[in-house]
Order: structure tokens, then sequence, then C-alpha cells
């Protein structure tokens, strides 16, 4: 068994054992109650459910928020991507690339429309798509005819390539749009994760969802801008293309009862969009606590001598932009994860795997014909995440306490090995 190399006595009762949540949303409704009420009480009041001025006055702050593009409203995160995806016409024979560890939603959107998706490895730091594996997908699996690159195995089209910013950090995305344009290919930004999460351009900082042909954020609860039941939205500067996704957001109509195009109905609804609108004004204060709350976890994982066994996130952009991360998730890497995440939870420490199984290697996935270690870091990774604690509001105590169970298990751990 390894020495963890502890030299100070443990000090169990320094930290007094508490209930910690993986997320509690409690203290900020209770913060924004008041004006979340009247927002809800204005909609029902007029009886404009569907597509009115709420949903209007929402989609242009959060594009002024992101300071480009137009956005869209729409019924969740997944149905903003489902939108892009027909209004850009993928379907049967086409492909998307898209990296494995991520929620299934970022792939399973382009096979509920026939297409097939192909996976590339992460970075192992970021657990962000890979832009070496990337160009090495592009260079050795792919092959380009007519200036369109397909598929070698499928002869699948190649149609888009989907970055996801997992847990609230950007992608490399100069190195994969430098790729995307070189083997012109579409870039797709699943920004559900990253609202407001920033990226280093030589020319300038961009955020989360503008960095590329199209992107889009989910609302879900949880997210770090949540509505109160489903909901999501679509950010795209491409004025034609704009159009074209929010036609698809209504079954494609254009005008009233008229469809050139087959879409759907994504639409978001008038409540979600009143409440969103409460709570947009703060999310970069949220995303600063967060911040703030991973940097006291980093000292105090450094403060129990824990920095050698826990590998903390990586800010690869810290100081280059405010928002260099926006924490949507703490996540931690341990070799010894399964039997961790059982002792938090026995000390009712809430904690999370996301993903405890690459989307290559699910079983709706089997006819691709991935295998075991064809995307070794992502196999690693969902043997060895696991998010913590973390949320605007969560107190110092809370934190240490986790950080102090983690250690008291890296304790155990080493004496039951002597
Ligand atoms: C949450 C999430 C989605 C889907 O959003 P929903 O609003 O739940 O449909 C897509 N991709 C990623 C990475 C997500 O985390």
């Amino acid at each position: 068994m390894a020495n963890f190399g502890f030299d100070q006595p443990v000090e169990a009762a320094m930290v007094r054992a508490m209930r910690v949540p993986l997320l509690d949303l409690a203290p900020q409704y209770r913060m924004l109650a008041d004006e979340i009420r009247t927002q809800i009480d204005e909609v029902l009041s007029t009886q404009r459910f569907i597509l009115g001025p709420k949903v209007k006055a929402f989609e242009a702050a959060l594009a002024a928020l992101c300071g480009h593009g137009t956005v869209i409203g729409v019924s969740s995160g997944t149905d903003a991507l489902l939108a892009i995806l027909m209004a850009l016409g993928i379907g049967r024979g086409d492909a998307i690339i898209t990296s494995a560890y991520t929620f299934f939603a970022t792939a399973a959107c382009a096979v509920r429309l026939g297409a097939r998706p192909a996976f590339v490895d992460i970075d192992p730091t970021t657990y962000n798509l890979s832009p070496s594996a990337l160009e090495r997908f592009l260079s050795q699996e792919c092959e380009r005819k007519n200036g369109e690159l397909f598929l070698r195995n499928s002869g699948d089209r190649v149609r888009a390539i989907i970055p996801v910013h997992l847990y609230g950090l950007c992608c490399d995305m100069a190195a994969i749009n430098a790729l995307a344009t070189e083997y012109g290919v579409a870039v797709i930004e699943d920004a559900a994760q990253a609202i407001g999460a920033e990226y280093p351009f030589t020319d300038g900082t961009r955020v989360a969802g503008t960095m590329s042909l199209t992107g889009f954020f989910s609302f879900y609860p949880s997210k770090n801008l949540g509505a109160a039941g489903d909901a999501g939205a679509v950010i795209c500067e491409d004025p034609a293309l704009a159009n074209r996704i929010s036609a698809v957001r209504e079954h494609g109509m254009r005008p009233r009862y008229y469809h050139d195009i087959v879409g759907g109905n994504f639409r978001l609804d008038e409540i979600q969009a009143a409440i969103l609108q409460v709570k947009l004004p703060h999310l970069k204060e949220w995303a600063a606590a967060r911040r703030g709350a991973a940097d006291f976890y980093r000292a105090e994982f450094a403060k129990v001598g824990l920095t050698n066994v826990v590998a903390a996130p990586v800010e690869p952009y810290r100081g280059k932009v405010e928002q260099h991360h926006v924490y949507h998730q703490f996540v931690i890497r341990i070799s010894d994860r399964d039997r961790l995440r059982k002792y938090l939870t026995q000390h009712e420490i809430g904690n999370e795997i996301y993903y405890p199984l690459g989307l290559h290697l699910q079983a709706c996935f089997r006819d691709l014909g991935y295998g075991q270690g064809d995307l070794p870091e992502t196999d690693r990774a969902a043997n060895e995440t696991l998010a913590l604690p973390i949320y605007p509001e969560i107190s110092h105590e809370a934190q240490s306490y986790v950080v102090r169970t983690i250690r008291d298990f890296f304790v155990q751990t080493e004496e039951r090995g002597r």
C-alpha cells in the first residue's frame, strides 16, 4: 500500500461532522424568491405563455451577456442541439465528431437524426476533446473527396465537430478551430456546462458558445444558470442559420402554417424565460463564488498534504481571462475512486461520477463497434474522476469537512496497509 506521507497527527475533532449536499439550490432561491414570484405572477396574469415578451427579453439579455450573436430560447439543451443539427440538415449518411466523455445528449441528438457519432479521445488533464487526438483522427481516419470530408470506415460525410466545454472549462478552441478550418468542417460548441466561461484567443477573449458556427446552453435546474424545469438556448452569429434554427424551433414554420423544412416543438416558455432573466444578472458573481470555492478546496488539499494523491482541476487560462473556469463541477482525480466514493457517501458528503462510462461503450451504441481501450484517456477518466460538492453559497466549513474526510480516508487506507 502506498505511503501518503502524512507527518501530522489526524485532528479528527477539529472539524464537526455534517451533511454536505453535492448541490444546494435553496440559498439561491431564497435570495431571489420575491422577484421570481412576481415574475411568475405577471406571466399568469397576462396569460401569455408561449414565445412572448419574456422570452424575447431573456434572449436579448443573454445575447448581450455573451457579446456576440443571436440567442434562440428553446425547451432544453438537448433540443438546442437537435434544432441546430436539423437546421444544418444533418442526418443519414452524415457523421459528427465529438468526445465520448460527456453527457449522452451530445452524441444522441445526431443519432436520433440518423447520423453517426465518431468519438475522439480527451486530454487527460482538462478532460476536454484533445486537439492532438482530433488531428490524428482527421488525418488518419478521414479522407477528403471533392472538398468534403468522409469517414474512411463507414463512408459517412463529416459535417461537424462538437467540442464540449466540460465542467465549465472551455476546450482549446484555437487549436480545434484551426483543425476544423483546415479540414473544412463546422464547429458546434456544447456549452451546456460552461455559460459565461471565457477563452483567450490571441486576438481577444470570447465566451463559450460564441467561438464557432453556433453553440448551445442548458438551463437544466442544476446547471450554472438553472430554470425551474427544462430549458435551453442556441447562440449563433450567422443570421441565416439563426433564422433557420428559430424556424426549426416551431416546426420549421415560416410564415405561420407554411413549412419549408421539418422542425419540432422546441419552444422555451414564458415562465422559464422570466425566471432565467431574474437569475441572469447574478451569473457572473455566482461563477466568481464558484472559483472562490475551487481556490479554497485547493488550499485545503495543500494544507492536509493531499496534493500528491488528489489531482484537482487544472486552470490553463487562469490569469489570461477573468472567467477562466466557471466550475459547473469541481472534479478530482484519484486512483482509488470507488472506495473513496463509498466512504464519502457513508459520511453524507454528496458526490457524483461524471461520467462512469464513455459514450463509445454505451450499450445503445454497440453497433458503432467501439471497444475497451479505443479511447484510453476516456476510459481512465471514467474510472478515476469524482465530483465534489460545489455551488456559489457553499461554506468554508462544509468544504473543510469534505477535505478532512478525504484525508481521513487516505489515512485509514495507509494504516490498513501497514
Ligand atoms: C446538460 C447537458 C446537456 C443537455 O442539456 P439538457 O438541458 O439536460 O437537455 C448536453 N450536454 C451537456 C454536456 C450537458 O451537461
